[in-house]
């Protein structure tokens, strides 16, 4: 058994694997970057080693660095959580050279799985349906022209490396395509180092379903059903529930064996994500496999009640999978926000700067997964996600409910945060009633901004306010009437006297 791991990673998700770790009586190695020496995972672990400035480039990506501070502090394992190093194949090949256990899959799962057209051409051959498109690297965009035109418009232009995004261009007719291919492969080209694109055909409107899968070293595999992911912002989930409201038993059961026979094509081992895209007429297609935790693992975990970091550390191990298919069931419903550091208002801008205060959603079936504290400065280096928000309930009526209470109980005063946005799509009647695909955001919230102002310019009365909240003795007079109910829960109302409307 592994008795000592490094986490390789920062912010919410190197606090959740602390804290399973933790759980199983194994110690923990923190590593941090100059900006992140008060950070919550530095406190947190039982060790912490500076491995570097903060660019990412020079601390969280130096592979050598990390491999370096495992060996000097006895750890056995490297859990590399999402991000950073988390889906690199030679960060797992360098910890398989140096006897450190990678806490993901193999090395040649992860690139095979890392190239998409390598990843489609697998796929294809073990009988699972792609997305229409190329199926190798264009060379030339005369190519991309002739294969555009038998894929039919609208197309996207994808690179093969890709990730969060990066180097995605929707085109709508011929004439844009040259221009797109050219910057999806300068933009391939500067965040992957490699500019290889291909076209898919681009599908209108389709959900997001992706499935959870654990495998051991043994071929013993499992899926822990669906995750619905939708609510995407700029092509990034925002927003992610399990059971999806698009399947019924039959579809599910279709899915998850495609998602399993997907995981064995690649020789998969460990815990990963198998991506589809499903169509109005409940047609799927593998979209891509996320060879890792995903950030949004919660909700699967409250509703199926497997913790997926422990599995993942005792597949690691060398542990069988204690579970068979038929163990597992789905129970109630959970839907998770990701709380993002931006402001919604101002065209989703990075906000860093202090958190002055911050309270966090309390109750039955709510579950906080964050790296944040009151008092603690947001670096302005890194992915702006400060916490996730997880509700569990009977069904998704209730979990809706909970969902927006939890949101209304929860305050961050002195950065701009997503909290108001979020409310608004979870209270939105399309999502109440479940008829979500991936143009929810664009179709409904284009324009949100407008109405959803923060009122930037009272943040520093707020924040004062907050303090003086935390200090009771400074406001016991003052308030003239009894609040309504509502203002009573509100996190607005622990303002006391600063109380404003309107917010
Ligand atoms: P990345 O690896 O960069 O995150 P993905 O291939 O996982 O990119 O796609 C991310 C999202 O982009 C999908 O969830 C979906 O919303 C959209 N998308 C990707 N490919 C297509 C497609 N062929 N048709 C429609 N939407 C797509």
């Amino acid at each position: 058994m592994i008795n000592k791991i490094l986490i390789a990673n920062r912010g919410e998700i190197a606090v959740r694997i602390i804290k399973a770790c933790r759980e199983m009586g194994i110690a923990t190695v923190a590593v941090y970057s100059e900006a992140d020496r008060d950070s919550l995972h530095v406190q947190l672990a039982d060790e912490a080693v500076l491995i570097g400035p903060p660019p990412a480039t020079d601390s969280y990506l130096n592979m050598g660095r990390i491999v370096q501070a495992a060996q000097a502090a006895h750890s056995q394992a490297i859990h590399p959580g999402y991000g950073f190093l988390a889906e690199n194949a030679d960060f797992a090949r360098l910890c398989e050279k140096e006897g450190i256990i990678f806490i993901g899959p193999n090395s040649n799962a992860l690139e095979l799985v890392g190239d998409k057209v390598r990843a489609r051409q697998t796929m294809e051959k073990a009988g699972i349906s792609i997305i229409p498109g190329m199926k190798s690297i264009p060379k030339s965009v005369a190519e991309c022209e002739a294969a555009a035109r038998t894929i039919g418009y609208p197309v996207i232009v994808k690179a093969s490396a890709g990730g969060g995004g990066k180097g995605m261009r929707i085109v709508g007719e011929e004439n844009d395509l040259k221009p797109a291919v050219e910057a999806g492969m300068r933009e391939a080209k500067s965040a992957f180092g490699d500019e290889s694109v291909y076209l898919e055909k681009y599908l209108e409107e389709p959900r997001h379903v992706e499935f959870q899968v654990l495998a051991d070293n043994f071929g013993h595999m499992v899926h822990l059903f669906e995750r619905e992911c939708s609510i995407q912002r700029r092509h990034q989930k925002i927003v992610e529930e399990t059971p999806s409201p698009a399947l019924d038993d039959g579809l599910r059961a279709k899915m998850g064996e495609a998602a399993k026979k997907a995981m064995q094509a690649a020789d998969y081992n460990n815990a990963g994500t198998v991506e589809f895209l499903l169509d109005r007429n409940s047609n799927f297609y593998f979209l891509e496999v996320n060879a890792r935790l995903q950030v949004e693992h919660p909700v699967t975990e409250l509703v199926t009640g497997v913790d997926l970091v422990r599995q993942q550390i005792r597949i690691a191990s060398g542990e069988k999978l204690s579970m068979a298919q038929n163990d597992l069931r789905q129970r109630g419903h959970a839907i998770e926000c990701r709380i993002y550091a931006e402001d919604p208002a101002n065209n989703f801008l990075p906000s860093a700067g202090k958190i002055l205060f911050v309270k966090e959603p309390k109750g039955p079936g709510v579950r906080h997964d964050g790296g944040i504290y009151s008092g603690w400065d947001v670096p302005i280096y890194y992915d702006p996600i400060l916490a996730k928000l997880i509700v569990w309930a009977e069904n998704r009526d209730l979990a809706c409910r909970r969902m927006t209470s939890a949101l209304d109980d929860y305050a961050i005063i002195g950065i701009h945060t997503t909290i108001g946005f979020l409310k608004d799509i979870i209270n939105h009647p399309e999502f109440r009633a479940g008829r979500t695909n991936t143009g929810f955001i664009k179709r409904y919230f284009e324009s949100w901004g407008e109405k959803g102002k923060d009122p930037g310019m009272l943040r520093p009365v707020l924040a004062a306010a907050a303090f003086d909240e935390l200090n009771p003795a400074a406001h016991v007079q003052g308030a003239e009437s009894r609040p309504s109910r509502k203002e009573r829960f509100s996190p607005w109302q622990s303002l006391g006297k600063w109380r404003i409307g309107g917010i």
